[in-house]
């Protein structure tokens, strides 16, 4: 068929946080075909998603109305996504917003600002991240604003901020051009962040050491020279064993340690005790091997470490950070081109949500609530007396629901009710509030427990600023008009926040972005027009005409003292150990074809017809002393719930665990997982708990 199109509108992919740079070729007012274009994350590549990933937009699923529930309908996840109108009927935009507003309003009045919390969307842009959390903030003197951050990489930020005064990455992955080892860790690149692992695969051809550490089998062991498959929940133990490798060969950076670290002297004697010896049989790596790993970080000249949610998704996930903080210090691996921590953000935006300041415990660039002079210079920036207090983060929030505590939310484009851990108490505390806002573009299961429903845009209906795994800000620009009756999120924001008293009159997101300047130092340097001629500029960017810094914090930490601080961790079991009952472990995950709650990839043609339904990978030998064959449905049960699918024999998944991606309804992981949360960072054990499995 012909490829001439209309016309072209460059983008940003709107899946994963590689943020690669794309272009929207678009025929007949629809997108024809999503081309690669050379981004600095991306240099012309896209993945399946990227270049697939695009049709949900005219899914005949899309919400066209704003909705208002029945009265006396029952809430819950049972609602036709195709024929909302069992339990809503339609409704104007005047009422639907005025319903929503005046119902937080009455909540507000009658119990307080605390009783409101928000969910923002770390898929929305960061103007519509930023005026989401000033709403709440503002609005109601309540800091109970949070997104899926909680879920991803709470943890590791958390960690990092303890460690070395910032959250973000210290260098992007590009610089992995430069290294001569690569270290990765819980992470699959190759199906979380395929355009990535092409810089990996390309490092390690030209003839970098890769070591790959995950419990799962993945596609990058092909290019590793070494491949360590070590027991779920061990990580702890490993790296206390390399670090203590490290120390005994002495093979550390003294002259890095004393100049820009402290505490190693508390770090060196809690090390003492992870002999590699010792923890061989914990990880299920022999020494030796832990030596060698030891030994080849030791002594390289330039190491990356890169992890993801195998590392951060544990009640340890902050200690597991803090370790590959401190072995990357101890070696001197920060700071200098080819070295560097860079955990990878999944979401396109999760990176600028959080700097926007979707976080209970900072407003905008990780400033802390709680402390002054910070919230005297909100306070005075919008003009309004704030909450001292630190908000409720995602779990928490939901918990509070349960105990009748928060009464009323406004959720943008998060989808609790199938992110959550134990989704059957998620979802009792959803239909347990007085009062639910949701904005979302279909009618997701979250939605479906909502009061109102207001229908947004898609990512390609509107123009903003995301923000990568890279740091790099880069503009989304919009290529289609909006389908039906639906509003521009910004737009239902601010005429939402006019409803609640509050003196907006904002009308364009570079009016918003503007004023996050004022609120950021991080943007320094970066404006509005910058980002829209460049399409991409990293930030922290010392100079007006600079690119941005890729690599940071070669001469010190933006810590108190300028030194980063080395935490020793303790090994933490994990929350819920396999016993007699449930003897297998759960781990969950997403997939290539699939993203997080399926709400968009599920309604893409091919993204469905690669990935059709729900699945459960075992080895193959699981399955043969159970007795199931490969496509048998069968049955996977914890002390929370039980979900039946479809069996997967996959010699990746090692004997006694057992892995589901979380993007299934008719399936849904979370029905399974574990609440428990790390207590630093609040993050719930979504890689670890104890199942039982048999056929359906
Ligand atoms: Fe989109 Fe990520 Fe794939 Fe790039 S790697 S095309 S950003 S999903």
């Amino acid at each position: 068929g012909s490829r001439e199109v209309d016309r072209e509108v460059h983008s940003v992919c709107p899946y994963c946080g590689v943020g690669c740079q794309i272009s929207y070729q678009i025929k007949d007012e629809k997108i024809a075909f999503v081309q690669g274009r050379n981004g600095y994350s991306n240099e012309n590549r896209l993945c399946v998603k990227g270049r697939f990933g695009f049709d949900y937009v005219s899914n005949p699923q899309r919400l066209m109305k704003p909705l208002i529930r029945k009265p006396d309908m029952p809430k819950g996840v049972n609602v036709d996504p195709s024929n909302p109108y069992t339990h809503f009927r339609e409704a104007t935009w005047e009422e639907a917003l005025d319903v929503a507003a005046s119902g937080l309003s009455r909540i507000a009045d009658e119990h307080g600002g605390q009783a409101i919390a928000g969910f923002g969307s770390a898929k929305c842009s960061n103007e519509e991240a930023y005026l989401f959390q000033k709403l709440i903030r503002t609005r109601f003197q309540s800091n109970n604003i949070d997104h899926c951050t909680r879920l991803c990489h709470a943890s590791s930020v958390a960690a990092l901020i303890e460690g070395i005064g910032s959250g973000a990455v210290t260098a992007t992955f590009n610089e992995v051009e430069h290294a001569d080892v690569i270290v990765i860790i819980g992470a699959n690149p190759t199906e979380n962040h395929p355009v990535a692992a092409t810089f990996f695969k390309q490092a390690a051809r030209r003839g970098a050491k890769l070591i790959v550490i995950d419990p799962r089998g993945q596609a990058l062991r092909n290019y590793a020279t070494h491949m360590l498959r070590f027991k779920s929940g061990s990580d702890v133990s490993l790296l206390n064993g390399i670090m203590h490798a490290i120390v005994e060969e002495g093979l550390y950076d003294v002259q890095y340690v004393q100049a820009h670290t402290e505490n190693f002297e508390r770090l060196k004697e809690k090390l003492a005790a992870y002999s590699p010896e010792s923890v061989a049989p914990i990880c299920g790596i022999d020494a030796e091997t832990i030596r060698e790993v030891a030994r080849v970080f030791g002594n390289a000249d330039r190491a990356m470490i890169f992890w993801g949610m195998g590392i951060s998704q544990h009640v340890h996930g902050t200690d597991n950070s803090r370790c590959l903080i401190s072995l990357a210090l101890m070696c001197g691996q920060v700071g200098r081109p080819g070295t560097g921590l860079h955990p990878l953000r999944g979401q396109n935006n999760v990176q600028g949500a959080s700097d926007a300041g979707l976080i209970p415990m900072f407003y905008p660039d990780y400033a802390d609530v709680e402390a002054e002079p910070v919230y005297t210079k909100f306070e005075e920036l919008w003009q309004t007396p704030l909450s001292k207090k630190a908000g409720l983060t995602v779990v928490e929030i939901i918990n509070a629901a349960n105990a009748g505590t928060i009464k009323a939310m406004y959720i943008q484009g998060e989808n609790p009710a199938m992110s959550d851990p134990d989704l059957d108490h998620a979802r009792a505390g959803i239909a347990k509030l007085e009062h639910l806002v949701v904005q979302d573009i279909f009618l997701t299961e979250t939605a479906m427990m909502a009061d109102v429903v207001l229908p947004a845009s898609a990512w390609p209906e509107k123009t903003g600023t995301v923000t990568n795994t890279n740091r790099q800000v880069q503009m989304g620009r919009k290529a289609l008009n909006l389908p039906g009756d639906t509003r521009e999120d910004l737009w239902i924001i601010i005429e939402l926040a006019k409803r609640l008293g509050l003196p907006w009159s904002y009308t364009h997101p570079s009016q918003v972005f503007e004023e996050m300047k004022r609120a950021m130092p991080s943007l320094d340097n970066i404006t509005w027009e910058r980002v829209d001629n460049e399409s991409s500029v990293i930030y922290p960017c010392p100079e007006p005409d600079h690119p941005g810094e890729a690599v940071v914090f070669g001469d010190g930490f933006p810590t108190k003292s300028g030194r980063a601080y080395l935490v020793p961790a303790d090994v933490l079991p994990p929350a819920e150990v396999p016993d007699q009952e449930y003897p297998f472990v759960l781990m969950t995950g997403r997939q290539l074809e699939h993203w997080h709650t399926g709400a968009m990839t599920r309604r893409a043609d091919v993204l469905d017809s690669l990935e059709p339904g729900p699945t459960a990978s075992l080895h193959p030998n699981t399955l043969a002393r159970y007795d199931i064959a490969p496509g048998d449905l069968m049955r996977v049960t914890t002390r929370r719930g039980s979900i039946e699918l479809t069996a997967r024999a996959d010699m990746a998944v090692q004997e006694g665990t057992v892995f589901i991606p979380f993007a299934y309804v008719e399936a849904a992981a979370n029905i399974l997982t574990n609440p428990q949360l790390d207590p630093y960072g609040k993050i719930p054990e979504f890689k670890y708990c104890a199942v039982r499995i048999g056929p359906a």
